[in-house]
């Protein structure tokens, strides 16, 4: 039989190390290509130098190779891919699907939607300005594998939003779709916390012409006080004693099978997750165990 192709991905911001959140999408999403005998890939999106913590890179790959996550292929640095999103930016440019923007943030001060300051406006070159991409009525939807059918409309809901920043900085949201299409991924498994993003990655993929995108959210995994971990929150990182440990966390809030007796190696423990892997067991998860069970 032939069996259809599949690229995954783990895309992690190196803005601190690994922990429990990140690794339960980093699992799944690993766990998902196997079980169709996919790829995956890990991407460190690393194109905001600002938010990015020394060594963290280095510390999230190690913590994955400790778990048993290695990458299929080089692993893809984002810094390496600038002259990639310029081109896709003048692509969009070249076809004016996108527009110069020039207002400041106290001009947008309490507007949620952006009202379209700038969409007819000439502005001189040499005026730096941040550039957004027109937005349209027509309603984005997808069937996300886990989180059902989706939908948002654009402009009633976002209106035309910023792609590259006024000091040149890409946005994360064309970025990711500029290298998901370079590196061919066809499945993509992350957490829900980017569910909002979706449309707009689906509407970005439509206007440079990709290929669409399969998706799965997953449920994020919350501390007591209901926050997504995160550095933000003080997120503990992952104990790199407790290996087995740490993946039987993450396999059992996932909602997943978990073998009988305690496996003696990680290889051993993922093979058995694979064979076992159910996506359909997380959704089931989401509406049976509220609230989400929380890091002890
Ligand atoms: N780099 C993003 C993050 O760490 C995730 C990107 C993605 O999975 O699409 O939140
Ligand atoms: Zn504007």
């Amino acid at each position: 039989a032939v069996i259809p192709p599949y690229v995954g991905r783990f895309a992690p911001s190196p803005t601190g190390p690994l922990h429990m959140g990140s690794l339960i999408s980093a699992l799944a999403s690993f766990l998902d290509a196997r079980a169709h005998q996919g790829e995956w890939l890990i991407r460190v999106e690393d194109i905001d130098p600002p938010r990015e913590i020394a060594g963290a890179s280095e510390n999230i790959i190690a913590s994955l190779s400790a778990h048993g996550l290695h990458s299929d292929r080089p692993i893809l640095f984002q810094h390496s891919r600038l002259d990639a999103y310029q081109a896709a930016l003048q692509t969009l440019q070249r076809q004016q699907l996108c527009f110069r923007c020039q207002c400041s943030r106290t001009q947008l001060k309490g507007s949620d939607i952006y009202p379209g300051h700038c969409r007819y406006r000439t502005i001189d070159d040499s005026i730096a300005t941040a550039t957004r991409l027109l937005v349209d009525q027509q309603p984005v939807s997808y069937c996300d594998r886990i989180q059902g059918p989706r939908q948002q409309n654009l402009a009633a809901q976002l209106g035309d939003f910023v792609i590259a920043r006024k000091d040149g900085l890409i946005s994360y949201q064309l970025a990711v779709v500029v290298d998901d299409a370079f590196q061919g991924v066809t499945h993509i498994v992350r957490g829900a916390d980017l569910l909002e993003s979706t449309e707009r990655q689906i509407y970005l993929g439509k206007m440079l012409d990709y290929p669409s995108i399969d998706y799965a959210h997953l449920p994020v995994l919350t501390n007591e006080a209901g926050q997504k971990l995160s550095k933000q929150t003080f997120a503990p990182s992952l104990d790199s004693g407790q290996i087995i440990n740490n993946l039987l966390f993450a396999l059992s809030f996932l909602n997943q099978t978990l073998p009988e007796r305690p496996p003696k190696t990680v290889e051993q423990l993922l093979e058995f997750a694979i064979q076992h892997w159910d996506i359909d067991a997380i959704a089931k998860h989401c509406s049976h165990y509220q609230p989400l069970p929380s890091l002890a």
